[in-house]
């Protein structure tokens, strides 16, 4: 007889989603801990809650890591920060905190200063708009300050692009497209300067050669000596990023 019952006891929430690219069944877990399978098209969903039993002690062991990642710095990873700290930018933001009356969420700055007036929801609900506010917000700093630095450093290298956009990206600090289009990660606020730096070169390397050829890399070398290190820095840099910008 099937022990369905005692499967479902103890599986965490999840939610699935098909994806047609997708040849086997994948379990992400976000940086938040929220669970996610992605299955094939044609695969029956039924059969989830037994392959996440399978993987039980895996999933467990992934969370019990994000959580003692976030209880490290626990004001920094917080969902309503106190304070703000944008390396790139060598700034730091104090953020208050007040239940408003409307149902509207307002944000007011003042130097270095935030207010968010919340609507009165759910704590939870009131976690989710104050991050999605934050985030806006952190995009207009990126365009802000990234497009006059990066406009800055094209001239200085001799590297012009066609145009930039500022993106939200989950998985790259950035990109060059062949029409010389650089999109850059608004999250690269939280990066200290030379890496930001290093990531504008490398993507401005990629207005002239589209690929990561020898040329491509004696190219960033020439304007970026210590590239090797920074480059592998850059793949360690999630670590910068607070909790709120993944909800
Ligand atoms: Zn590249």
């Amino acid at each position: 007889m099937p022990s369905s019952q005692v499967l479902s006891l103890s599986l965490p929430d999840y939610a699935v989603r098909v994806s047609p690219r997708c040849k086997r069944v994948l379990i992400k877990i976000n940086p938040l801990g929220k669970v996610e399978v992605v299955i094939p098209r044609g695969f029956d969903p039924c059969q989830v809650p037994a392959i996440l039993q399978q993987r039980q002690r895996w999933l467990e062991t992934h969370q019990a890591k994000l959580k003692a990642r976030w209880a490290e710095a626990p004001q920094e990873h917080a969902l309503r920060p106190k304070q703000i700290q944008l390396r790139a930018l060598d700034r730091c933001w104090q953020v208050d905190y007040v239940p408003g009356a409307g149902r509207q969420m307002r944000l007011q700055a003042e130097g270095e200063k935030l207010q968010l007036r919340y609507p009165r929801v759910s704590e939870e609900d009131a976690d989710v708009l104050i991050s999605q506010r934050l985030q806006k917000w952190l995009s207009v700093q990126a365009r802000q300050y990234f497009l006059p630095w990066l406009a800055q450093t094209a001239e200085e290298l001799g590297l012009p692009y066609a145009k930039v956009s500022i993106r939200a990206q989950k998985t790259r600090w950035g990109s060059c497209s062949a029409r010389k289009v650089i999109n850059l990660n608004r999250n690269l606020l939280f990066l200290p300067p030379p890496l930001v730096r290093y990531l504008f070169v490398h993507e401005l390397g990629h207005t002239r050669h589209m690929n990561h050829s020898l040329q491509f890399w004696q190219l960033v070398e020439q304007h970026e000596p210590d590239y090797r290190r920074l480059d592998a820095e850059l793949g360690q840099a999630g670590k910068y990023l607070p909790r709120w910008v993944h909800v």
